[in-house]
Formats: C-alpha cells, sequence, structure tokens
C-alpha cells in the first residue's frame, strides 16, 4: 500500500546544482548536499535503516536537503563535514543545537487527506507540493463519523512517520469530503457515501491532531489539485470533471475555485443530460452521473448480464460481476467486447454533453477530465467526449478551448488537499 519514495532518478547537474525527479515534478537539491552525502559519516545518518536502493538513498538527501533550504538562517540541516564542523565551532555549541532543533522541528509541510467512501487517501506534501509520501487505509464508514475520524487522525500520523518526518514539521492538513460541505465552518452538511449529517470535521480532527484543518469538497479540492499543481499555463478559468464511482467537478473562475451562494457550486454530475431517464442517488432521474458514473455502468452491465446478456467480462472476473473495475472494462473492449464498448462510448457520448453543456455556460479555456474512469478507458472514450462536446457547443464559442485528461488520477484529491493547507496558513 505504501508508494512513496521509490521514483527519484537523478539527472544531470546544471550549474552548480543537482537535479532530482521525484515523480511529481523536479526537485533542485544544491550540489553541497550530494557532496555531502558521500562522507560515511553522513551516509550513516542520511540512510535510514529500511532504506535499501538508490532512489529510496536519494529521496532521503531531498528530504534533508528540503528541510536545509527552509531554515531562514541559511545553515544547512543535514551534518557537516570536519572543516564546516570546526568554523561553526566558533558559534556555541548551545546556539547550534538550538538552531537545529528549530529547524528539525519547524512546521513546513502539509498534510492532503482525500475522504472517500470506501478509502482514505492521506499525502505528505513538502512546502513546494512536491509528494514525500502517501498512505491508504480503508474508510469503515459503517463505524460512524467518530471511527472515521480517529482513521483519519491515525491515517496523517502514520503517513507523515513513514516519511520519517516528525510530526512537528507539519504546518497544517487539508481535507476533501465527498458531498455538500460548509468549508468557512468545517463542517461536513450532508455526505450519503459515508452516511453523515452536519459532522464538525475540521473541530474533531483538529482536537485529534493538534494542527489547523481545513475542509472543502473532494471535487472542488481535486480541481483545486488540478490546477495548482497539474496545469503550467495557469488559465483563468477552467473546469475539473471527476468521473468516478459518481460525478463531481469543479470551477476555477477568474483564477478562484467558485464555490457559490451556498458553498455547493460544481456539482456538475447532478446537470439533467437525458430527461426521465435512470434514477440518480440525488432522488432525480438522467442526472449526467446516473448514466456516465463508473457505478451507473456496472449496474447497467450487471443487469444485462441477469438478462442473458453475452460478455467475457464473466470469464474474467466470475458470472456475479463482483469486484468490477474500470479497467476490467478496458480489458473487455480490447478483447473485441462489443456489448461493454457500446456501454463505454454510450458514457462517453452522455460525458460529451455535459462538457457541451458546460462550454456553454462557462465558457472555460480549459475542461480537465479527471477520476479512475478515465484514466482506465482514456483512448475508448475521449475522442467520443471531446466530438460530442465540441458538437454540442455553440458554434464559434470553442476556439482554443482544450479538452484534457488529468495525469493525477487518484492523487488529484490529496494534491489539491495539500494545495488548500498551503494557500490557507501563508
Ligand atoms: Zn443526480
Amino acid at each position: 500500500m505504501w508508494r512513496a519514495r521509490a521514483r527519484g532518478t537523478f539527472r544531470e547537474p546544471s550549474q552548480g546544482r543537482q537535479v532530482l525527479d521525484c515523480g511529481d515534478g523536479v526537485c533542485e537539491v544544491t550540489a553541497l548536499v550530494l557532496a555531502a552525502r558521500k562522507t560515511p559519516e553522513l551516509a550513516a545518518h542520511t540512510a535510514s535503516p529500511t532504506q535499501s536502493g538508490d532512489s529510496e538513498d536519494s529521496l532521503a538527501a531531498v528530504q534533508d536537503a528540503h528541510a536545509g533550504q527552509e531554515r531562514a538562517d541559511g545553515q544547512p540541516s543535514f551534518p557537516l563535514s570536519n572543516v564546516a564542523r570546526t568554523r561553526l565551532n566558533l558559534a556555541s555549541n548551545h546556539d547550534r543545537s538550538e538552531r537545529m532543533a528549530e529547524a528539525a522541528h519547524k512546521p513546513v509541510n502539509y498534510v492532503g487527506v482525500d475522504l472517500g467512501g470506501t478509502k482514505i487517501l492521506t499525502g505528505v506534501f513538502d512546502a513546494r507540493l512536491r509528494r514525500l509520501g502517501k498512505l491508504k487505509l480503508s474508510t469503515k464508514a459503517e463505524r460512524g463519523p467518530a471511527a472515521v475520524l480517529e482513521r483519519v487522525a491515525r491515517g496523517v500520523r502514520d503517513a507523515v512517520d513513514e516519511c520519517d518526518l516528525d510530526f512537528k514539521s507539519i504546518k497544517a492538513v487539508g481535507i476533501g469530503a465527498p458531498g455538500a460541505c460548509d468549508s468557512e465552518n468545517g463542517r461536513v452538511i450532508f455526505a450519503p457515501n459515508l452516511g453523515w449529517e452536519n459532522v464538525p470535521l475540521k473541530e474533531q480532527l483538529e482536537q485529534h491532531l493538534g494542527l489547523p484543518v481545513f475542509l472543502e469538497n473532494d471535487c472542488n479540492i481535486a480541481t483545486l489539485g488540478v490546477y495548482e499543481v497539474e496545469l503550467q499555463a495557469r488559465p483563468r478559468h477552467m473546469i475539473g470533471v471527476f468521473l468516478g464511482t459518481g460525478i463531481g467537478g469543479g470551477l476555477i473562475l477568474e483564477g478562484n475555485l467558485y464555490s457559490g451562494f451556498n458553498r455547493t457550486a460544481g456539482e456538475v454530475g447532478h446537470m439533467i443530460v437525458q430527461a426521465g431517464g435512470p434514477k440518480c442517488a440525488c432522488g432525480n432521474r438522467g442526472c449526467f452521473e446516473a448514466l456516465a458514473g463508473r457505478a451507473a455502468l456496472f449496474r447497467k452491465i450487471q443487469a444485462a448480464v441477469k438478462d442473458g446478456q453475452k460478455t467475457v467480462l464473466t470469464d474474467m472476473i466470475g458470472s456475479e460481476l463482483e469486484d468490477m473495475r474500470s479497467g476490467d472494462l478496458r480489458k473487455a473492449i480490447r478483447r473485441g467486447d462489443q456489448f461493454v464498448e457500446k456501454i463505454v462510448q454510450e458514457a462517453a457520448h452522455y460525458t460529451g454533453l455535459a462538457l457541451g453543456n458546460l462550454i456553454n455556460i462557462f465558457n472555460p479555456e480549459v475542461v480537465v477530465i479527471g477520476g479512475g474512469l478515465i484514466h482506465a478507458l482514456e483512448d475508448e472514450m475521449l475522442p467520443i467526449i471531446v466530438k460530442t462536446a465540441f458538437d454540442c457547443a455553440m458554434a464559434g464559442t470553442t476556439k482554443g478551448i482544450q479538452i484534457v485528461p488529468s495525469k493525477l488520477a487518484d492523487n488529484a484529491g490529496i494534491v489539491g488537499a495539500a494545495v488548500l493547507a498551503r494557500m490557507r496558513t501563508k
């Protein structure tokens, strides 16, 4: 489950600096850090007992360097060479150890939490939003809000610990929750996936963690993550649409997350795209989510199979189609299953209609499509989505508009939550 700290690779040094690509971005580390790590005493310090590979070792160097970069007094926070140590001895040992201790505990990092109906994803990020580690726990929503919040708190502490960071290095926690959230007061107003009503999430998590906690709707937060971290050009207007079990979205207007009068804007999944269509979890009929969300697709496939429809999916995962995943649909299509292909094409068509409506209303520069369904079925869905959206949008209004898939996949939520934590504590 722990997937952090295994992807770093060094590139060529340039202008006296070494560069390490840690997967989510590029980390620059002073050559001093890397030179220092060549001495045995330093290697002994920077390699933890659990580290074995080069990339693990390299990321430890980055973490040391990050701590060093954040120090206001310009002193490196990693162990020093003998020469440097002699120089530092000019200062009193007491002052030095005070400064070292202060740097080690300085709150410079952020934790982002994506609280879902089935899993809690927790990511630890440095001050520049580079991911240092990630942890996944099951939600166990059936145990109730108090137990789930205890699990969230445990996930935060364990994720920080897995990064070999002091908990005191965490400045704030951001969290995205499904459903309607009052972000100002930190309450989850209504989250049917969790079975929650009016839960004071911020207050309770702050009690657990002793840190500032900031709450937002999960798709708003994922949009924020894509906008701040993934989009290089920083468009003024952007829409995020996330195709997962359900469908959610977020609006960036004039460079800011738009939350609306009652702070519930962005519910794109409940746009009605087929009058009198299938029933949605919200109570309406024909919502975008009820036609193109993963749960809707799976229900449709299972119902058709019960009625005698043949599909390779039953050979792949059994006649009950339990534990079906988005990737199974892709595999079935690639094995020539026309039934599954048609279902996915219909979902792509409705997604295109929804995006066409959004383009007509908001005229965004970019629409980013994220979530597990598009991640698994990009080749099968994206061309249909783009064509349908541009066909549906008014002529002459789409010039320059881009519809692109997000590469953050499941990580958009934790990235956005860390962005939120950093924004609110700056
Ligand atoms: Zn709905």
